[in-house]
């Protein structure tokens, strides 16, 4: 228990390799949360996913990640080989195959978009083409490569500094809200959002089923970056989505909007995940680079709730390995880093109780206690302790399994469900049989007890300190009298 993260991984899990003595082997190695991407599978393959990972654990949560306005190329039958000068054509035709002549993507209007003398980046930059004409009769773009490369199937398409009116949500991505709503997954990650109306419209869709699901917004282009305090007004979470943001913005900007994003996302009380090649070359080698690491503890210290592995667990030769060397990294630089971060405190839940939160996580971190136990419905005084980012676990006492996964993504945060309670003794009675056998706390572990969804449930106002033996003996005394 003392040895757990606090910082959470999301891992990318694709459809040919979901087993679940895989998925478990990931969560054991420190896995928190689930991604399935939609842009690599289809309904079948998403409900084989879910339908494992619950097989394993019900704390592991489920994040989909729909496309939204987001270019792709079609399928190919064979890799496009490319070389330095090569001169291609691109149309926007989804139904055609993309050839060595004609590289066909899923925007109709991409000829009429697209200005001559336009980059064209694909499968995340490794291929830049220069727009240097357009063939008006068969409404396509002319293309001149600048490097050589592989063009394959279903790979991205950035077009930088070009704002390209897409909708924010494709007939793909309801059919995923749909089906998401449907197996009660926790959230929706949507790709490219550039403005709060991305955010409402994938929120209306959700609406549609009566369902609960979160969405994190993908911040991966200028537009979303300038439109931040607007989109986490609306949005549950924020992903800083390294691989597009990367190609529509210069590179060297991104390690500063990373850490501006994440003090945001802090400041605001909102899970926030740090995504995209930190351990790309263990997708081959069993062992990360410095540079991976440093990328991984850089993140870290910026006091991010979460980080991503994309292809390394998704298609990669050592999925295991590399969750497990994140949760090393991220162990060790915890160790090291602030225990206690000065995050302005704000009224998230009501004055008393959002000062109780703050009061609880300084408490805990004073007296060395080994955590903090505290009862939630919907998780908000949780996440708002979670941005102190306290070095004492928060222990978070959930009603429902949903609430449970939630939190699966926010920082220091494990959990264990129980029933609701007439009394905060009988609460505490059951979160302290709960600690000792899922978390192997012992009778002279300090915690301190945060409650108050009793009574009427009008926000926490109780705080109690103690070890779990003093506790217990005093409930149990208690108890006897009666
Ligand atoms: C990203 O661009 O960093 C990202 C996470 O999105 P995708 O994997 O869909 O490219």
């Amino acid at each position: 228990m003392l040895n757990r993260k606090r910082t959470k991984i999301v891992a990318t899990i694709s459809d040919k390799n979901c087993e679940p003595d895989f998925i478990r082997n990931l969560y054991e190695a420190g896995m928190d949360v689930v991604r399935i991407n939609s842009a690599h599978l289809e309904i079948e393959g998403a409900l084989r996913i879910i339908r494992n990972v619950r097989k394993v654990s019900d704390k592991i949560a489920i994040l989909i990640d729909t496309k939204g306005p987001e270019i792709r190329t079609t399928d190919c039958d064979e890799p496009v080989n490319i070389q330095t000068g090569t001169v291609i054509r691109m149309a926007g035709d989804s139904g055609k195959k993309t050839t060595p002549e004609v590289i066909h993507v899923n925007l109709r209007s991409i000829a009429d978009e697209v200005p001559v003398g336009s980059r064209v980046m694909i499968d995340d930059g490794e291929i830049v083409f220069r727009v240097i004409g357009k063939d008006r009769d068969r409404d396509m773009l002319i293309l001149k490569s600048e490097n050589m490369g592989l063009i394959g199937s279903r790979k991205s398409v950035n077009v930088p500094g070009v704002k390209i009116d897409l909708p924010s949500l494709t007939d793909k991505d309801r059919i995923f809200i749909q089906m998401a709503a449907a197996n009660d997954i926790e959230f929706i990650a949507h790709s490219f959002v550039r403005r709060k109306q991305d955010v409402l419209d994938v929120q209306a869709e959700i609406d549609k089923y009566n369902s609960g699901i979160k969405i994190i917004a993908k911040i991966e282009n200028q537009e979303g970056v300038e439109n931040i305090n607007d989109i986490l007004d609306v949005v549950y979470g924020i992903m800083v989505a390294r691989g597009d943001l990367a190609i529509e913005i210069p590179y060297e900007k991104i390690p500063t909007l990373q850490k501006m994003i994440i003090s945001r996302c802090i400041y605001c009380r909102k899970p926030v995940i740090v995504a995209t090649q930190m351990l790309h070359s263990m997708i081959t080698n069993p062992r990360p680079t410095r540079a991976e690491v440093s990328d991984i503890a850089s993140a870290v210290y910026s006091q991010t709730d979460a980080l991503m592995l994309s292809g390394e667990t998704a298609a990669g030769n050592y999925p295991v390995e590399a969750v497990r060397t994140m949760t090393k990294v991220a162990l060790e630089v915890e160790r090291n880093k602030e225990k206690l971060l000065e995050t302005p405190f704000i009224n998230v839940t009501g004055e008393i109780s959002s000062y109780l939160a703050k009061v609880a996580v300084e408490t805990s971190l004073r007296i060395g206690a080994r955590g903090i136990i505290a009862d939630t419905s919907g998780g908000r005084t949780i996440r708002d302790m979670a941005s102190y980012r306290g070095f004492n676990l928060i222990l978070a006492q959930c009603y429902t399994t949903r609430a449970m996964r939630e939190l699966a993504l926010s920082y220091g945060v494990y959990t264990s469900y129980q029933e609701p309670r007439d009394s905060i003794d009988q609460f505490i009675h059951i979160a302290l049989s709960n600690l000792i056998s899922e978390y192997d706390f012992r009778g002279d572990d300090k915690v301190v007890v945060l409650a108050g969804n009793f009574s009427g449930g009008n926000g926490f106002s109780f705080i109690e300190v103690g070890t779990v033996e003093y506790l217990n003996k005093r409930i149990g005394f208690l108890q006897d009298m009666n």
